[in-house]
């Protein structure tokens, strides 16, 4: 006799879910025809998704900066360690990179994925091997890359990730310390209609307080890139959020029927509660508009889905109708890249220029 009932089939709930999707989902989607009329909707469709977010719950507190460390890189690249005060008794530690040519630096916010301990691979410190390891799989140093080619990069620990964790001993452990603590976060903050992902963008909110703080450099262009998670939190953030001037998506776009309902065992991040039943991914992406948008995916990437880049070209259809409402198709742009998931900046350098010109157009 085994130790357990063996079960030979399962009944599951894919299949009823699915049709209660197509029951419910999007009904705050946008329906217009007119750029009044898109413009109005993307007034409410704001205070529909912050409210889904939980962003009225959040606290204000005094930010109380404190730099921490400085070191000097190759490449002629300072890093600082930093530590803000994001909400009362809530602290964001994060990395600013600082070119060589600081003066003439941009700023630009560089949130963090999964699986690759926050601040420690976007900031690019390779010295760890496992962090190499990422690093090297998913060209996850992207806010190093950014500050190689003469940004201010801000690189922070998203909540649940880095030194942002709930339990110090799950931080001192592989595979843990690498993957993060979101679902203690999702289990705190989703009864309260605190979702991780409000926490996340609020906690951004914040570090582009510290930008107008610290002072240095012009926030009037502000940019956010991110991968996987981070692109997660980019799209977020550029859709609630009018001091960022422009987005770079990495790695982080599709439908959620195909994507996050039917692989329904992602991370409690992807799954804000009631979000579905208002909005599809590309009508978050469509607040966005008219501002400077870069979407780069993967065809390979399993997250497309089944239906693979077809499900990315639906959601692509929704945000390019509201550039077009706009006239602004040419600050819109889409990749598609070869292989899995990762980010590719073959491109991203000459794409965050272009934003920042186009930023300075208004
Ligand atoms: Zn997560």
């Amino acid at each position: 006799m085994m130790d357990f009932p063996s079960v030979r089939t399962v009944y599951g709930s894919l299949e009823s879910m699915l049709a209660k999707f197509d029951k419910y989902s999007r009904r705050s989607r946008f329906t217009g025809g007119s750029r009044e009329e898109l413009e109005a909707w993307q007034r409410e469709s704001k205070k529909t998704l912050s409210g889904l977010l939980g962003l009225h719950k959040m606290d204000e507190a005094p930010l109380i900066p404190s730099r921490t460390e400085s070191v000097s890189l190759p490449w002629g690249i300072v890093r600082e360690r930093w530590v803000i005060q994001t909400e009362p008794h809530v602290f964001m530690p994060f990395y600013l990179l600082i070119p060589e040519k600081r003066k003439e630096a941009f700023p630009i916010l560089c949130p963090p994925g999964h699986g690759g301990m926050g601040k420690y691979t976007v900031a690019g410190l390779s010295e760890y091997p496992r962090i190499r390891e990422r690093i090297e799989f998913y060209h996850y140093d992207y806010g190093l890359f950014f500050a190689r080619n003469g940004y201010a990069a801000l690189c922070p620990d998203a909540r649940g990730f880095g030194e942002r964790r709930e339990s110090l001993s799950d931080a001192g452990k592989l595979p843990e310390a690498m993957m993060g603590d979101c679902r203690r976060l999702a289990n705190m903050g989703n009864p309260l209609g605190i979702p991780v992902a409000g926490m996340l963008v609020w906690d951004l909110c914040r570090a582009i307080d510290f930008l107008l703080w610290h002072g240095e450099w012009d926030t009037s262009r502000l940019l956010c890139a991110g991968f996987s998670g981070g692109g997660m939190q980019t799209l977020f953030l550029a859709a609630l959020e009018e001091r960022v001037k422009g987005a770079f998506i990495s790695g982080y776009f599709y439908g959620y029927r195909d994507s996050l309902l039917r692989q329904n065992e992602n991370c409690a991040c992807n799954y804000v509660p009631g979000l579905w039943e208002h909005f599809d991914m590309g009508d978050i992406a469509a607040l966005i508009a008219p501002r400077p948008l870069h979407i780069q995916y993967c065809r390979e990437d399993r997250q497309n889905g089944p239906r693979g880049i077809d499900n990315v070209a639906d959601a692509m259809a929704i945000v390019r109708s509201a550039y077009e409402l706009y006239g602004a198709q040419g600050r819109l742009w889409h990749e598609i890249c070869p292989g899995p998931h990762r980010f590719h900046e073959e491109t991203a350098a000459r794409s965050i220029d272009r934003m920042l010109k186009e930023c300075a157009h208004g």
